[in-house]
């Protein structure tokens, strides 16, 4: 976390709506900017979720994907354009971000996250967003912040379906693999099953949402807590999950503490 968080003069006047909020205040805002955030995949969700962490004022972003931009994700990944066709998303994210806020420290890492790279990168990071688009991606990501301590805020999409879910990992929370193992969830790709575009900015948003309250401490946000989203009915439900005495991850770690 980077220590020098004195706001400039042209930086009070950038967040002042959100300095304004109650439980916000000027101590949210430079806990904000001291913040690292490790945001992976930056496909619909990282998209709409990076440029609200840019425009926040998080202090420093790192962009992580081996991925790139194709014709068919510009329906969704709104960071990118028919200018970057072929590019890094990350390349052609950065640049995009660089412009929403210059205060805004970058760093692109055209790469996919795997159990390799992901120790070394959670070294010094506040906050991780899994944006990635596999269930298996998903999973490791999960064991690997839940073995470094770094908070997480995962999402999926698919179809009309959404879910958001928040880990600290604190004793009594599960890890993503009690959630993966026992719900039914959005899985597949949307290849094949397809994608609705605005419910991806959406829930990358929410994303965003808990992210800052989480950094800044403006609002409190529930570990194990999961949204559910339908984007047919626009029903949305809240769980709270419980850990899996049985989870292949976590589940020995109960037994041993019952
Ligand atoms: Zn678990």
């Amino acid at each position: 976390m980077n220590h020098d968080a004195c706001l400039s003069d042209g930086e009070l006047l950038r967040y002042h709506r959100q300095i304004n909020l109650k439980g916000w205040d000027l101590q949210g805002q430079e806990r904000l900017k001291r913040s690292h955030v490790l945001i992976i995949g930056l496909g619909g969700l990282g998209c709409a979720a990076s440029q609200y962490l840019a425009t926040s004022g998080v202090g420093r972003l790192t962009l992580l994907d081996g991925d790139r931009v194709e014709l068919s994700n510009l329906a969704r990944q709104v960071l990118h354009s028919e200018a970057s066709l072929g590019q890094h998303k990350v390349v052609s994210a950065a640049r995009r971000l660089a412009e929403l806020n210059p205060y805004l420290q970058l760093q692109a890492l055209a790469e996919f996250a795997d159990e390799l790279n992901l120790p070394d990168l959670l070294h010094d990071v506040d906050l991780v967003l899994d944006c990635s688009d596999r269930r298996s991606s998903r999973e490791l990501i999960s064991w690997c912040c839940r073995a470094a301590g770094v908070a997480l805020i995962s999402a999926a999409v698919i179809r009309f379906e959404g879910q958001v879910v928040s880990f600290g990992w604190q004793p009594d929370e599960p890890c993503y693999r009690c959630l993966s193992q026992r719900f039914a969830e959005p899985d597949g790709s949307c290849v094949t099953n397809g994608v609705a575009g605005p419910l991806v900015g959406m829930v990358g948003s929410l994303q965003a949402l808990q992210a800052v309250k989480w950094l800044s401490g403006a609002a409190v946000v529930p570990g194990g807590q999961l949204l559910l989203i339908d984007g047919r009915t626009l029903e949305f439900m809240t769980l709270t999950l419980q850990p899996d005495a049985e989870c292949s991850i976590c589940g020995q770690r109960h037994r041993l503490s019952a």
